[in-house]
């Protein structure tokens, strides 16, 4: 088992090993929770592994309560936000029990939420059971729900106590959820981690040290930013290009492929601008490829730069993008709307 500190305002920890799920209970209790667990869980995930984890804190001592909402980003709604809190409230629940996240970035986005809200913030853990809720976004605290308007619009910072990626449960994954989450991995090295994309590209890393180079990362990362107010838009690297295609695509484009479009468009114009070598190029289209993961995008220039100026993030005259600089290395840049363009037209040569 590998064991990482986060160091935000609240420390906690993250560990990743095989099987290590079915230590929820233990773990939970050597933190020093009591009282009750609310496990939420989307219904497939609930169907591989609420007994074992509900077993796993009723034998540490725990009382145990479970809320399964369906799979699927659909989910992630003020609708369960509110259906979460009123059973809670209905249970009883108190500000010293514990909301446990046992799924994948859906559930663990909502259920941060939840955790976050009732009654002013209880506890937390995360359980992530996909890649990309392992490496991206059960670390770091940012919770949120959906709303008409947009994905992730209302939620709040709010860190975990703990977190348990069981790495056995990446067996069931299917593979295009797979290859989602590896182009959060990629992502990794392409911004900042020259070893991590010779480990992919060897390919003789086992996941637990793949996933744990990820979180280290993150970790510093959100250490250095828990707010969101600099360091951390590296973590965006590719992500603009991806939500416009996300955006186009009606949200039908996994997000993993719309990152893997989004980092390829933007390396490709940084080559063609003479700001990144080449060679990062032919690192990174053959590792898209290798997971299964496109790089070549679908929409125009016009639409893409069209939806990139609508984004919420992009209001205010300038946008700031993660540029590739050299293998693992990148450095921010602030763009006016005519660069933008620019770069967006490299980008999709
Ligand atoms: P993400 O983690 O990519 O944000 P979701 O939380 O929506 O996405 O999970 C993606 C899909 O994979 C969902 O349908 C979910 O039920 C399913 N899933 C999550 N974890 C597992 C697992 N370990 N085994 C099988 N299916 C899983
Ligand atoms: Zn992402």
């Amino acid at each position: 088992m590998i064991k990482i500190e986060v160091k935000t305002g609240k420390p906690y920890t993250v560990k990743i090993g095989n099987g290590i799920i079915n230590n929820a209970g233990e773990e939970a209790k050597a933190l020093g929770l009591d009282g009750r667990i609310l496990i939420i869980s989307d219904d497939n995930v609930a169907a591989l592994y609420i007994e074992k984890v509900k077993l796993s804190f009723e034998s540490a001592g725990f009382e145990v309560l479970s809320f399964v909402i369906p799979h699927g980003e659909e989910s992630k709604s003020a609708e369960n936000l509110i259906a979460i809190l009123n059973f809670a409230a209905e249970n009883a629940l108190s500000r010293t029990d514990t909301f446990v996240a046992l799924g994948g970035g859906v559930v663990g986005d909502l259920c941060g939420f939840a955790a976050a809200v009732y009654m002013r913030g209880t506890n937390f853990i995360q359980l992530p059971t996909t890649l990309l809720a392992a490496v991206d976004s059960s670390v770091g605290g940012k919770t949120a729900i959906d709303l008409d308007a947009g994905k992730n619009l209302a939620g709040a910072f709010y860190q975990p106590k703990l977190v348990l990626c069981d790495t056995k449960t990446l067996d069931t994954l299917p593979d295009e959820e797979f290859s989602n989450g590896m182009a959060e991995v990629i992502k990794y090295g392409m911004f900042c981690n020259k070893e991590l994309l010779d480990i992919l590209t060897e390919g003789n890393a086992d996941i637990e040290e793949i996933i744990a180079r990820c979180v280290e990362i993150k970790a510093r990362v959100v250490e250095a930013d828990e707010f969101d107010k600099g360091e951390r838009m590296f973590l965006n690297f590719g992500h603009t290009v991806a939500h416009a295609v996300e955006a186009l695509s009606g949200y039908k484009t996994p997000h993993g492929s719309a990152v893997a479009i989004g980092m390829a468009v933007i390396t490709k114009a940084c080559t063609a601008k003479g700001v990144c070598p080449s060679e990062v190029l032919d690192v990174l289209l053959p590792l898209l490829e290798k997971y299964n993961l496109p790089h070549v995008c679908p929409y125009d220039i016009e639409e893409v730069y069209n939806v990139t100026l609508k984004d919420k993030k992009n209001a205010h005259g300038t946008i700031t993008l993660v540029l590739p600089t050299a293998k693992g290395k990148s450095k921010l840049e602030k763009c006016d709307y005519n660069k933008l363009k620019e770069i967006i037209t490299l980008g999709l040569k």
